[in-house]
């Protein structure tokens, strides 16, 4: 195997993975760049994790982040992990592009792991070279800060270096490496990997781990691996809701992309929906709808089953007692992720948490409804509830006129709650966000950059999406809908 020499300490590591989980992993080294660019370096995100930017932007550290030079206490390592996708088992994923570099404290005392993608080949690689092409890499980056920005939990880009290697494709495509942080890469296909070819015991140390990495409070639980399930389901009861309030639908929820932390990881096929329809699916490779806009929990919800089938011989050595223990979990996620949507909802629709479910709940899906018969823009649509309780009712009226349905259904609404505290205004304007990363644009400006070298356009979009609540006469264009014809060509591709 090749070495990468050493460079200076960019980061402060303390790498637990690295320590703790010997045989989960397989140490490789990066494979380098010929000639590295920095394209995009997230200052503000270095800054978080305690790294000297102007340091990463110099030439030793775009060396870094090129792979061509390790940072002092790196042990940069791919991590084993077994998937569920689209339904079936592959026992032997893995990181086949990607390595974990290692682990820094950031500036509020939280883990977070330092990785690449689009770093080079490892042991599990497979038949595919190890390699990321520029316009995904630049892709993560932005819906990840997009994401970010809404408040949603996520993994988020460190930076992107062009490679200045040709990335073979359909076509020859330029190649980047991204760096990629994220509270932790567990997935729930790291567990079913253990579970798959090692057993109880790994499975419990893999369990151990993530407990102390996410949820320290259960060490001492006297059930706390069901307790981790449940942890788990709790985060991504709520992770879902926030995808599906601003629209989001991730595209490949593959159990090797449902992380442990909660956080959204791996932005590959993944959109916004702009007209309202809970069938909605972007992934070419996605034809059965498996993973489209309104089946999101349901999968969450069956991946979790794959999380629960692993640490069924921890929870109890009576195999019938561990599965109606971890039945239970699993049955409640339904209840705890419509919860979570209720509140997302109310926030959506300026309501307060505290009035009548069902009445509430039922103005949500009537306004749902009426956006998808109208095929009313999900994202434009709530938006003018906010304008309109914001005393601007003019956007309401120019989407829905004086259609009687909706008329109906605004009095019911405005009966509800026909006032609102400054605070409540400003709860709703921050569920309801002007702009969201659209397909046209992300293209846009992924094309620019890829074909011509142009970031402009990419910059531009970004600085949008970071400030998605006010709205800005200057921004208007970006709040636009795409033509129709374009949405209805529109997919994103897995052949990242
Ligand atoms: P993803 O679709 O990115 O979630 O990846 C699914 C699996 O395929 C993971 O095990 C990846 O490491 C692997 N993979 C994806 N692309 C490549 C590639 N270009 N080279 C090697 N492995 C890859
Ligand atoms: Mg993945």
């Amino acid at each position: 195997m090749q070495t990468t020499p050493t460079g200076p300490a960019f980061f402060n590591f303390d790498n637990s993975y690295a320590r703790d989980l010997d045989g989960f992993y397989r140490l490789v080294q990066p494979e380098g760049a010929s000639r590295p660019q920095l394209i995009r370096l997230n200052r503000e995100l270095a800054e978080e994790l305690q790294v000297d930017a102007e340091q990463l932007a110099g030439p030793e550290g775009v060396s870094v982040l090129a792979g061509n030079l390790l940072p002092a206490g790196a042990e940069p390592l791919a991590q084993a992990y077994a998937g569920h996708q689209f339904g079936g088992f592959s026992p032997r994923l893995g990181d086949g592009r990607a390595l974990l570099l290692g682990e820094v404290i950031d500036r509020h005392g939280k883990r977070r792991d330092i990785a690449f993608k689009g770093s080079g080949r490892t042991p599990f690689s497979r038949s595919g070279d190890g390699k990321c092409a520029l316009g995904p890499a630049l892709r993560e980056y932005l819906v990840g800060e997009a994401m970010a920005a809404l408040g949603i939990p996520t993994t988020r880009a460190l930076a992107v270096v062009a490679t200045g290697d040709m990335v073979s494709r359909e076509r020859a495509l330029p190649g980047a490496v991204l760096t990629r942080v994220a509270a932790s890469h567990l997935r729930v296909g790291t567990f079913e990997f253990f579970a798959a070819h090692h057993g109880p015991e790994k499975v419990k140390q893999l369990a151990d781990f993530a407990i102390r990495r996410h949820d320290p409070q259960l060490a001492e639980h006297d059930q706390p691996y069901l307790a981790l399930l449940e942890a788990v389901a709790e985060r991504q009861a709520e992770l879902i809701a926030c995808w599906l309030g601003v629209g989001f639908i991730h595209g490949v929820m593959n159990t090797d992309n449902m992380t442990i932390s909660g956080e959204t990881i791996d932005y590959g096929p993944c959109a916004f929906m702009e007209a309202y329809s809970p069938r909605t699916v972007f992934s070419s490779i996605d034809s059965a709808g498996r993973y489209a806009y309104g089946q999101q929990a349901n999968i969450a919800q069956w991946n979790l089953t794959r999380l629960a089938e692993t640490l069924l011989p921890l929870i109890d050595d009576d195999s019938e007692r561990a599965v109606a223990l971890a039945t239970a979990v699993l049955e409640a996620f339904p209840e705890r992720h419509a919860n979570y949507w209720l509140k997302v909802m109310r926030d959506k629709l300026g309501l307060d948490q505290t009035g009548n479910v069902t009445v509430d709940r039922k103005l949500a899906t009537d306004f749902l409804e009426l956006l998808r018969q109208r095929k009313i823009d999900f994202t434009n649509g709530f938006r003018a509830l906010f304008d309109a309780a914001n005393e601007q009712p003019a956007p309401l009226h120019h989407l829905f006129g004086d259609d009687a349905q909706f008329v109906h259904w605004q009095n019911a609404w405005q009966t509800r709650q026909p006032q609102r505290s400054a605070q409540q205004i400003i709860t709703m304007k921050h569920a309801n966000p002007c702009y969201i990363a659209r397909n046209h644009q992300v293209e846009n400006a992924l094309g620019a950059a890829v074909e011509r070298l142009d970031m402009a356009p990419f910059e531009r979009l970004l600085a949008v999406l970071q400030q998605p609540f006010d709205a800005r006469p200057e921004d208007a264009a970006y709040a636009e809908p795409a033509p129709l014809a374009v949405t209805a060509m529109y997919q994103t591709f897995c052949g990242t």
